[in-house]
Formats: C-alpha cells, sequence, structure tokens
C-alpha cells in the first residue's frame, strides 16, 4: 500500500519508470532511460502543453 520506493518519470505524459539510480550512489534520478527526457526537454515539454492548453476541442 506504501511502496512509495519506485518512482516514475516526471517528464510530462511519460509513463516509464524512473532509471534505476546510479550503483555508484547517489539520488535516483526522477527521468526514464529515455535520452530526451531530462530537466531541460520536460521543462520544454511542459511549456509547449501550457500554450496547447488554450486549444478548446
Ligand atoms: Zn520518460
Amino acid at each position: 500500500m506504501s511502496d512509495t520506493s519506485t518512482k516514475g518519470c516526471i517528464y510530462p505524459g511519460c509513463e516509464r519508470p524512473a532509471a534505476p539510480p546510479n550503483p555508484l550512489g547517489g539520488p535516483q534520478p526522477a527521468f526514464c532511460d529515455l535520452e530526451e527526457h531530462n530537466a531541460l526537454t520536460a521543462h520544454q515539454e511542459r511549456q509547449r502543453l501550457e500554450k496547447e492548453e488554450t486549444h478548446d476541442g
């Protein structure tokens, strides 16, 4: 019920699981293993989606 160990990719619309943590240590990535899913592209995608939200139909 309270299993929060599995994170998902935070890229808008992406339902893939986040990439596993680096075996050498460090925090688990917030994105999946797709190279195009990273903080920069996620930011750009969010802005693109915001503009598209004006479309009603
Ligand atoms: Zn992703």
